[in-house]
């Protein structure tokens, strides 16, 4: 028997396409909002990208930071600018970025594509399937149930950071338990620091989850998340 730690946000669903197109509205919004007073598109971006970022760190990862930090950055652009804050405006940036929190779009976009056979897989072997991500606990646990992954996962951890701490607490005592995630900082990081085996699925989202050093580990990196099927007797 095997346990596997698997990541919720692009591991079994594709989290990113969301916060991406949120990201192109609010420029398309802010060159509205400003009009001739608006910077270039990629000073816009990368002032909301810092903010984002630096409120991550901040708060950590609760529903409202995303939105917040639109209208932050809608501020700042304005300050800058010499230009008065409009509250309508204001109001708009937090519902922009409170579309990711779509339901419907979660349900229509599903899960990645071969994470159905593979779950299914995995319990048929009598594996141990446990979720841990990182959030907001109302929206993790909401994307689980819309998205059906409640189906194969009975034990969902949410947690508002993801370190080794959390990752420690999550597999201790578990049999031969494996991570299975995209990231570097929330995933691979972490379960080497844990001392277990992580089995790595790049895709990029934010800068947030970049690292400049990765440490020495057990590592095995697949294209995609079906690959598990084939590498899982050498677990
Ligand atoms: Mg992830």
């Amino acid at each position: 028997m095997k346990t596997f730690i698997f990541d919720l946000d692009d591991t079994l669903i594709w989290t990113n396409i969301a916060y991406n197109s949120a990201h192109i509205k609010f420029l398309s919004f802010l060159i509205d909002a400003l009009g001739p007073k608006a910077p270039s598109v990629v000073e816009m971006s990368k002032t909301f990208e810092e903010l984002d970022m630096e409120a991550a760190e901040k708060q950590g990862f609760v529903k409202e930071r995303f939105p917040r930090s639109m209208q932050e950055t809608y501020k700042k652009l304005c300050e800058r600018a010499g230009a008065s804050v409009d509250e309508k405006n204001l109001r708009r940036a937090y519902e922009i970025g409170l579309t990711v929190f779509d339901e419907n779009c979660w349900q229509k976009r599903g899960l990645v594509e071969g994470a159905q056979e593979t779950l299914d897989f995995l319990l048929s072997k009598g594996d141990d399937l446990v979720l841990c991500t990182k959030g907001d606990e109302r929206i993790q646990k909401r994307k689980v149930e819309v998205t059906g992954l409640d189906k194969w996962f009975k034990q969902v951890y949410v947690f508002n950071n993801k370190t080794y701490k959390e990752l420690l607490k999550v597999s201790k005592g578990r049999h031969n338990p494996w991570k299975v995630g995209n990231s570097l900082r929330s995933d691979v990081v972490p379960a080497i620091k844990a001392g277990i085996g992580v089995i790595y699925i790049p895709c990029e989202t934010w800068a947030f989850e970049k690292v400049s050093e990765v440490p020495e580990g057990k590592v095995l990196k697949l294209e995609k998340l079906s690959e598990i099927k084939e590498i899982y007797d050498a677990l």
